[in-house]
């Protein structure tokens, strides 16, 4: 028998339909790759009439749509990455979900889709992530990955905002990420992301629209591009799907927000609060390909790494720009080695989250 109860939070009542059995019973949570299974619950909510709808947290299953659906066809389609952690005490921990929330409606506003309200978001990821607690995985560099997503549902083909909307959260038990030290290739021909457009937001399309130069970069030996900016192919933005961070003398240097083409991480946040707090100076401001081979050749260049959820700290060993290779002795490197380990005490709870960062279930 389906247990069916309702949840009062204060805007909205979340219907509760609880799977039958669980399928974690078949499976072991050691060292699963990333993204590929999925926990017994989702959370699906509707948009239509200009208000927000049939919120419903219930059995991870398939969707019916209709081929002219239209985010199939046009690309409304933003989301979201965000980790919860089990302490060593066995409390779990959802980290800086309030951050991912208000990134979802800017995202949101630049696709012209609509707000999703934040007890919706917050609530509905916190009775979701609650129920498949069990999912949370406990040991060392894994974590539960809790992807929230919304995408256009009218069926019709004209192009125009859909009027109909769906919000959803999935949640991805994950093992430790594969984090190699990465080659990057210098990318001066394609672009990500030009001021006006929308790389500020995070919608399903720039993924797509990213996936040709990688794929360009991966057959010349490359894992990833460093992206560099539309017009000059001079002012570098970000590793692949990271921030990019470059530690200079005794500064930390990251691209600056202004343009509106860089996707302003989270983590990236906590990168630039921890090593500030570590005694570095960092500075958000615009970083030349010149300026980049000036410091490595002065030897002033002494770190370059990737900041993202999903991964991380993703540290750096290689850089081609052109014909000029960058090479690194990522063994030797302090402060990302000391970032990253701070940046896990907290998440893991084995360290005091002074930030207050860690948001309890
Ligand atoms: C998601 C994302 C990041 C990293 O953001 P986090 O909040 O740190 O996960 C960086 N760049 C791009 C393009 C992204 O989509």
């Amino acid at each position: 028998m389906q247990q069916i109860y309702l949840v009062m939070t204060a805007a909205v009542d979340i219907n509760v339909i609880k799977a039958e059995s669980s399928k974690l019973k078949e499976m072991s949570l050691e060292n699963i790759p990333f993204g590929k299974y999925f926990t017994d619950h989702m959370l699906e909510a509707d948009y239509e009439n200009g208000e927000w709808k049939n919120v419903e947290i219930k059995p991870y299953q398939p969707l019916v749509i209709e081929p002219s659906m239209a985010s199939l066809h046009y690309g409304q389609a933003i989301f979201e990455g965000i980790k919860a952690y089990k302490s060593p005490n066995g409390d779990a921990f959802i980290f800086r979900p309030k951050d991912n929330y208000n990134r979802f409606n800017v995202s949101a506003e630049r696709m012209q889709m609509p707000a999703v309200p934040e007890d919706i978001f917050m609530e509905g990821m916190r009775m979701l992530v609650e129920l498949d607690k069990s999912w949370i995985p406990g040991h060392t560099d894994h974590s539960l990955y809790i992807r929230p997503f919304m995408f256009s549902t009218d069926h019709l083909i004209g192009v125009r905002p859909s009027e109909t909307y769906k919000f959803m959260i999935i949640l991805s038990p994950t093992g430790p990420y594969y984090n190699a030290p990465m080659k990057i290739y210098v990318e001066e021909k394609y672009t990500r992301a030009a001021p006006g457009g929308v790389g500020f937001s995070k919608n399903a399309g720039n993924y797509a629209a990213s996936m040709y130069p990688t794929a360009m970069a991966r057959k010349a030996g490359y894992d990833q591009v460093l992206w560099t900016d539309a017009f000059e192919h001079k002012y570098l933005q970000e590793v692949g799907t990271m921030n990019v961070f470059f530690i200079i003398g005794n500064k930390a240097i990251t691209p600056s927000l202004e343009d509106g083409t860089i996707l302003a991480g989270v983590t990236r946040d906590s990168a630039i609060t921890i090593l500030k707090k570590m005694g570095l100076e960092v500075v958000e401001r615009k970083i030349t390909t010149d300026e980049l081979i000036d410091v490595y050749k002065s030897g002033e260049l002494k770190e370059v790494f990737g900041t993202g959820t999903a991964a991380t700290i993703s540290l750096i060993k290689e850089l081609k720009y052109k014909d000029f290779i960058m090479e690194f002795n990522v063994d030797s490197w302090k402060v990302s080695t000391e970032l990253k380990e701070r940046l896990n005490g907290i998440r893991y709870g084995t360290a005091t989250d002074e930030f207050g960062w860690m948001y309890k279930l």
